[in-house]
């Protein structure tokens, strides 16, 4: 390291996945000057299923971005969920998957063309604090090279589920992460895409509390893989993630059927998930955390772009009314930011969370399969659950389980 270069901006934004780029499109969008920093140059690869659901459609929509991503990924308009059995429940709603590479370039580019600067790569090595406000961070540049130091007057923290930054903060409440997952990618010939436009979810005995998918992408290319919910009160889990993702390829019918077929495309890799609005302080004097970091992945289903964009625009909303305003206003910012997150948002993940748990009796998901073949009730909740319109207790209860059982 030879030198130390400086910088300032009002806002700057560690990590420039969906949630840091969200917030930086919302915030040059209104003149602010935003600096965006992340340790990886753009496109970067970014483990995930890829799957995008209406929440994170829609929040693409508020970004005015939805028609440039949609023209990168493959559309689906349902989804099957398998239970342990092998019978399946079907939802009809719209869908889309795109490799992250593309998505997150994609709104990084949103981004930028809204004024934001975007430095990389810099790894975040501390904050910097005054009088117990954070006044900004300091980075290393990967490879070698200068430090970076930079001046903000309010800092957002869109890390994902790395720990580590959580920490140079003192905003990380807990260390372990709350799921783990791996994928790989494989591509197919012309007519194996063309016959497989649904999403696939199976909940297997062998991967639980968690499941395998199916997700159809571009290009013939298929996201297949495997994710688990870990307890983090208890031991790490000793389970070996990719070899649970060979025994669902191999297991699985549907994606049997598809490996027959394919060419893999990519290695099996794997990441950690940080979910259920837990594991993390919200905010603190001169900074909000956003998307993952905050742990805004659902727990149930691991689904997290849609959340991060949202708290992405959520931060950005809140922080260009407080810009150039009072110390007060700015510190009463990080309190009603916290506030928003937790009225808009910690229902739903608690009821998730619920859910969840459900995940870890088998039984329970070959009823609801079979009632989902039998009646209409199941199908109708699970759609509304991805819409977002119903709360996830109508179906994932005692009183859900007798709706289920007569309609
Ligand atoms: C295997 C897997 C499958 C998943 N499948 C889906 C799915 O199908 N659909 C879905 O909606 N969600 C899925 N998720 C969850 C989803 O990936 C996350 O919810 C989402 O990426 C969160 O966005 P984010 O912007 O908060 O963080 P990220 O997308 O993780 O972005 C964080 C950014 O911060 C940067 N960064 C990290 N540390 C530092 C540092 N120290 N210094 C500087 N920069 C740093 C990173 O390089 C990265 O660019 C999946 C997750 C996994 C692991």
């Amino acid at each position: 390291m030879d030198s130390v270069r400086c910088e300032a901006a009002d806002i700057l934004i560690v990590g420039a996945g969906p949630s840091g780029a969200a917030a930086a499109r919302v915030l040059a969008a209104q003149g602010r000057d935003v600096l965006l920093i992340d340790r990886c140059t753009f496109p970067r690869d970014k483990i995930c299923g890829d799957a995008l659901i209406p929440d994170a459609l829609n929040a693409l929509g508020r970004l005015g971005l939805d028609s440039r991503v949609r023209a990168e990924s493959r559309p689906s308009s349902s989804v099957r969920v398998y239970a342990p059995h092998g019978r399946y429940v079907s939802a009809d709603v719209a869908l889309g998957c795109v490799p992250r590479r593309r998505l997150d370039d994609v709104l990084l580019q949103g981004a930028v063309a809204s004024g934001a600067r975007f430095a990389a790569p810099y790894t975040l090595t501390h904050a910097l604090e005054r009088e117990g406000h954070v006044v900004g961070a300091g980075f290393a540049q990967r490879g070698g090279g200068h430090a970076l130091t930079v001046h903000a007057n309010y800092t957002l923290l869109a890390t994902g589920a790395a720990l580590r930054p959580l920490e140079l903060f003192s905003v990380a409440e807990r260390r372990t992460a709350s799921a783990l997952a791996v994928r790989i990618y494989v591509h197919t010939p012309e007519h194996v895409a063309d016959a497989t436009r649904h999403f696939s979810i199976s909940i297997d005995r062998t991967i639980c509390p968690g499941y395998g998918w199916i997700f159809p992408g571009p290009g013939g290319v298929f996201n297949l893989g495997v994710g688990y919910f870990t307890d983090p009160s208890q031991a790490p889990p000793t389970t070996n993630p990719r070899a649970l993702l060979a025994r669902f390829l191999a297991s699985f019918a549907p994606a049997r059927d598809i490996m027959s077929q394919a060419r893999s495309v990519s290695d099996v890799r794997g990441a950690p998930l940080r979910t259920a609005l837990t594991g993390a302080a919200l905010a603190r004097p001169g900074l909000l955390v956003i998307g993952e970091a905050a742990g805004l992945t659902y727990p149930f289903t691991g689904e997290g772009i849609g959340k991060a964009i949202e708290s992405g625009i959520i931060a950005g909303e809140i922080l260009s009314r407080v810009c150039g305003a009072s110390q007060a206003a700015r510190d009463a910012a990080a309190h009603e930011y916290a506030a928003t997150i937790r009225a808009r948002f910690g229902a739903r993940f608690r009821a998730y969370q619920l859910a969840q748990r459900w995940l870890s009796r088998p039984l329970l998901s070959d009823f609801l399969a079979w009632r989902g073949g039998a009646g209409t009730y199941v199908s109708e909740q699970l759609r509304s659950l991805l819409l977002e319109t119903a709360d996830p207790r109508a179906l994932f209860s005692c009183a859900g389980v007798l709706r289920a059982l007569v309609r």
